[in-house]
């Protein structure tokens, strides 16, 4: 047992040192020896497989050839020299080539011979080239199975330069793993791995790195999957159960006077069933005496914020307070003035605060917020502040919950001494795999139907050249009546970039609808709130037809009479986000479209979504094909969130591991709910080690 030894800092391994440890630390986040020892491979390629060269194609990332050379060739360059090599196996020939050590290689290199030749194959030219491979000699003798799989590492420019590719991180592993004082000990008891028939934690460590054969490797990633999975769901499940058991929550039995008034009387339509279903769900949970902590999803426009409202007016007929966070000021007031005029003429008192709330505004509501006078506070992150103290705050409305850090939610829990109930809502549909992982301790509630009336959105995919044809349809909607967006890309790279995108665009777009005949707003990130929203305002007051804006519409705002969304360098956008997008379009009863405009040449991905948005309107389908096409990783706000931060395992590919490891844990917890069991004692230690590593993990919800 030498937990401490994990722990030492990467500088003080043989071979690294402190300027590589600076660049491991920043370049790939590994700061200890423990961190390189969870630093697996992304791939392994077998070395007694070869590839033809005539085979080799754009899936090939790293491969193996067996060819013989059959020209060399020096040629000078501007600043140094490349040497250029021609090898030829039966099927073809290719070029090898070498920028640096042009030498050495030259003298090294023996005309006709046939070599085993590794690398990463390039396209140049319209040709393929593996610049600066490795090249042995073919011996006869069989490779000793241990080195059969060669584990590719990731790397990236700064470290390669520094002699640390995929191979020298290979090897700085490999000196880890030979230290004598190199121990890992096992984090599961004996009865999960006798019964999942899983293989010890020390020999999948070494079999990741350095697979003795392919079954072993299989085996080591099942165990290292089936862990990392295991832990996160024993946190939830453990959580869960303690909430269940322990975390109080306001009880709010009655349905009184604001419901029913508003409900009878203020509700100009019928509810959809969908809405009705949840309403039940949530009344259940508030009538049970224990904390809520739901997650509401459901798709743009499904009437999610109505949910939210009627469940506050439910929190008020039990004289408790409610606030709504959302993410950005625009959608905090977008909210206020729906909220405020549906209860108008109702005795229910609200407020806005944000960021740009100004001070004494800022008391006021401060005092109103503690004398109890107001009912609802409607707001940004400007809500968590210190000075913001509430007198009964009985249930919290997150809007769009997964822009908002763990740390600032956990702030709003802090505001009583009985947390409030909890409602999320979010209009990216979370799928189901993913929602089990994350919010393994959440209930969820899925609004999957639309207010009846709502005409489905046409989506087309132009080209480019097409613009023309689609400034004519503009013209016609304006025609109408109708209002439209424009939204272009946000290249996080480059925000010089983006602006000049935006402006070229508006200006573009000014020549081709010129004043008075038309009127254009423009919204960027740029821009001052001010100037902002007094653009907002007059798209969404109908002095303006068109909107051009980069993402900030992305969420939430809401003007029925924009028709038409246009999204310019569509093959930009993930998929939630075109998603998002195409949401603020087909509010109100009008046939709505959204046009998604691309260049010609479109990677196979980019076609993907472009063509998945064309097909679909289902969110949830959406969402799936953006996981698929993306992974869990790159799924909007996860990564912002810290909470999925999976070193091996795949939400999608795993998904069966991960089922496995629920039940697991859900078994162990149902038996012994604070792991206090001795035979559990390993568990909690694990448990307990990542706590400490982790501290954010407490409050997520
Ligand atoms: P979300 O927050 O889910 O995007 P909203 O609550 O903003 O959706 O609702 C979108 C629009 O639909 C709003 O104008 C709202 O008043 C309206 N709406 C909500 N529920 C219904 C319903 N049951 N029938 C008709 N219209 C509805
Ligand atoms: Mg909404």
């Amino acid at each position: 047992m030498t937990p401490d030894f994990l722990d030492t800092p990467i500088e003080y391994l043989k071979g690294v040192g402190p300027t590589r440890a600076g660049l491991l630390n920043k370049e790939l986040n590994i700061r200890t020896f423990g961190d390189l020892l969870t630093t697996f491979p992304f791939r392994y390629v077998d070395r007694s497989k070869f590839i033809r060269i005539a085979d080799i194609s754009e899936e090939s990332t790293y491969i193996q050839i067996k060819a013989r050379l059959v020209n060399v060739q020096v040629v000078g360059g501007q600043r140094q020299d490349r040497l250029i090599a021609t090898v030829r196996d039966d099927s073809g020939e290719m070029e090898l080539v070498w920028f640096q050590g042009t030498k050495w290689v030259l003298d090294m290199l023996t005309a006709r011979q046939e070599y085993l030749i590794f690398g990463k194959p390039v396209m140049f030219n319209g040709k393929w080239n593996i610049p600066h491979p490795e090249l042995e000699i073919p011996s006869d003798q069989p490779l000793p199975l241990s080195e059969a799989l060669r584990p590719i590492y990731p790397s990236t420019e700064k470290l390669k330069s520094k002699g640390l590719d995929y191979k020298g991180i290979g090897k700085i592993v490999k000196t880890l793993l030979l230290n004598d004082k190199f121990s890992v000990h096992e984090n599961l008891t004996e009865t999960i791995i006798d019964d999942l028939r899983l293989i010890g934690r020390q020999e999948a460590f070494l079999n990741i790195h350095f697979p003795r054969n392919p079954e072993l490797l299989r085996k080591a990633q099942t165990r290292l999957k089936f862990e990392e999975l295991f832990f996160i769901q024993l946190r939830l499940v453990k959580q869960h159960a303690g909430r269940n058991r322990k975390m109080d929550g306001h009880r709010f039995l009655k349905v009184g006077h604001f419901v029913n008034q508003f409900y009878h009387h203020h509700l100009t339509f019928e509810l959809t069933k969908a809405q009705k279903r949840v309403i039940k769900e949530i009344r259940a949970d508030l009538g049970s005496g224990k904390q809520m902590n739901r997650l509401l999803q459901g798709d743009v426009g499904s009437g999610k914020t109505l949910v939210a409202l009627m469940t506050m007016l439910i929190a008020l007929d039990n004289q408790y307070q409610s606030c709504l966070m959302a993410p950005t000021e625009i959608l905090a007031k977008q909210h206020f003035q729906t909220i405020s005029q549906m209860l108008t003429g109702l005795d229910v008192h609200v407020k806005l605060l944000t960021g740009s709330t100004k001070i004494k505004e800022r008391r006021i509501i401060q005092e109103g917020l503690l004398n109890g006078t107001i009912h609802l506070l409607i707001g940004t992150h400007a809500l968590i502040e210190e000075n913001v103290k509430f007198q009964r705050l009985g249930l919290v409305v997150i809007d769009e919950q997964h822009r908002f850090g763990v740390a600032q939610r956990a702030k709003l829990w802090e505001k009583n001494l009985i947390t409030p109930h909890i409602l999320v809502m979010t209009a990216t549909p979370i799928p189901r795999t993913l929602a089990m992982t994350l919010y393994g301790d959440l209930d969820t509630s899925v609004i999957d139907e639309l207010p009846p009336g709502r005409k489905s959105i046409i989506t087309k995919h132009l080209y480019e050249p097409q613009h023309d044809k689609v400034y004519g349809f503009i013209r016609e909607k304006i025609q109408e009546g109708r209002q439209i967006y424009i939204v272009y890309p946000l290249i996080k790279e480059s925000e010089t970039l983006d602006l000049k995108n935006l402006t070229d665009g508006f200006k573009a777009i000014l020549e081709k609808f010129p004043s008075p005949r038309y009127a254009v707003s423009m919204v960027h990130g740029k821009q001052k709130q001010k100037e902002k929203d007094a653009e907002m305002k007059r798209f969404v007051n109908g002095e303006t037809q068109i909107m051009v804006a980069t993402t900030v519409i992305e969420v939430g705002v809401d003007v029925p009479n924009a028709s038409v969304m246009v999204i310019e360098n569509a093959e930009r956008f993930g998929l939630s986000q075109l998603h998002q997008l195409r949401g603020r379009v087909g509010r109100g009863g009008d046939q709505s479209y959204c046009i998604l405009m691309s260049r010609y040449e479109l990677s196979a991905e980019a076609r993907t979504r472009l063509s998945t948005m064309v097909r679909t309107t289902d969110g949830f389908e959406i969402a799936e094909t953006d996981l698929q096409l993306r992974g869990p990783g790159d799924l909007q706000g996860t990564q912002q969130s810290g909470v999925l931060d999976l070193r091996i395992a795949d939400i999608v590919k795993d998904e069966k591991i991960l089922k496995y490891a629920r039940n697991v844990a859900s078994a162990i917890i149902f038996v012994d709910p604070h792991l206090s069991l001795e035979k559990n004692a390993i568990l909690a230690q694990h448990l307990a080690l990542m706590d400490r590593k982790q501290q954010n993990w407490g409050l997520i919800s």
